[in-house]
């Protein structure tokens, strides 16, 4: 038998071991970046394992790798290729469904604004080109797109182009599209605290921390600089932009969001954020909202009762939805 001292002695580290054992691992933050669809993508995740962050992380910029190869017209392979070179109908997987219903659903909704099928007019202006230059007006003229409902014809998994002149390109909605698989991704590996910004489509996982996430709103006329903060959880926050991709020629912007009815850049806005559920949605109505003008994109956006929206009219004056009137920090 043990005595009564030694007993305590012995009980009182055993519950210190058990404390010592219980203890809550340190949180840490881990921050990746990587080049996918043409924009430095970063992940940042708080969590306590890092070997299993690390892992999502990486299985996270798969997935955005994959939607790449999947979405991109100039990828020869992509299944969004397949459907412009076809003449008749595609077998397309689910996520490219998903995406062209989404897409076709703002397209209506904001008539015609938002606009799958100018794959012409981007090749015609290629802001990829090292000195770009604006194309004449006969050029643009021959590739005004065909009206989102005389475009596309889904039938389950097969797709078929309505139109030999639809030459689809996803760039208004693939990325954030692409950012919602990936912060499924994270979501599935445990992890509860996670941001994903693609250039601008930024996917919120719960808050930072206990805190929420502040994010900063690009100036869009000021590099680097920014024009308001906001804080949100687990929330999808999308800008599009004019400073994005764009030249100068003889003293004018040209971007590369174009109004469908002219194949000009649209001229209405500066830029646009729009906040809303899922990164995808974000992102298209951001695209759509900026070719409506501040008005009528502001008339838009105020339909939808879980989106808000801030938006940078050509003169620089800002307008915005009711529900984000509190909620933003000036710089
Ligand atoms: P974002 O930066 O999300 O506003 O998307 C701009 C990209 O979407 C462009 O680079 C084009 O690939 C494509 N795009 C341009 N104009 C439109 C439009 N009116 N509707 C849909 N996509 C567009
Ligand atoms: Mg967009």
């Amino acid at each position: 038998m043990l005595n009564r001292p030694l007993t305590l002695i012995l009980g009182f580290f055993l519950i210190l071991l058990l404390v010592w054992w219980q203890r809550p691992e340190p949180s840490t933050e881990v921050a990746r970046t990587a080049l996918i669809m043409g924009t430095l993508v970063e992940i940042k995740v708080v969590g306590t394992d890092v070997k299993n962050i690390e892992r999502a992380i990486s299985a996270a910029f798969a997935v955005m790798r994959d939607e790449e190869q999947r979405f991109s017209p100039e990828i020869e392979t992509s299944q969004i290729s397949a459907i412009n070179k076809a003449t008749g109908p595609v077998a397309v997987d689910a996520q490219v469904v998903e995406v062209l219903h989404l897409g076709l659903k703002v397209a209506r909704e904001s008539h015609g604004a938002f606009n799958m099928g100018l794959g012409g007019l981007v090749k015609l202006w290629n802001f990829q080109a090292l000195h770009p230059q604006a194309p004449t007006e006969e050029q643009i003229r021959a590739l005004i797109p065909v009206s989102p409902e005389n475009q596309l014809e889904i039938k389950g998994m097969q797709v078929k182009r309505l139109d030999p002149r639809v030459q689809l390109d996803l760039g208004g909605i693939a990325k954030g599209y692409a950012v919602d698989r990936a912060l499924e991704v994270l979501r599935a590996a445990g992890l509860v605290s996670a941001s994903i910004n693609a250039g601008g489509d930024i996917g919120l996982l719960g808050g930072h921390g206990e805190r929420p996430w502040k994010i900063g709103i690009q100036h869009p006329r000021k590099a680097g600089e920014l024009l308001a903060t906001i804080e949100l959880r687990e929330r999808a926050i999308v800008t599009s932009g004019d400073y994005e991709r764009f030249f100068m020629q003889d003293g004018v912007r040209y971007h590369h969001i174009f109004d469908p009815q002219t194949g000009m850049p649209a001229r209405g806005c500066q830029s646009v954020t729009v906040i809303a559920a899922t990164v995808g949605e974000a992102d298209a109505l951001a695209t759509a909202t900026f070719v409506l003008g501040p008005q009528a994109g502001l008339a838009f956006l105020e339909k939808y009762p879980d989106v808000e929206g801030l938006i940078v009219a050509a003169d620089g004056h800002a307008v915005m939805t009711s529900g984000l009137k509190d909620r933003l920090k000036w710089r």
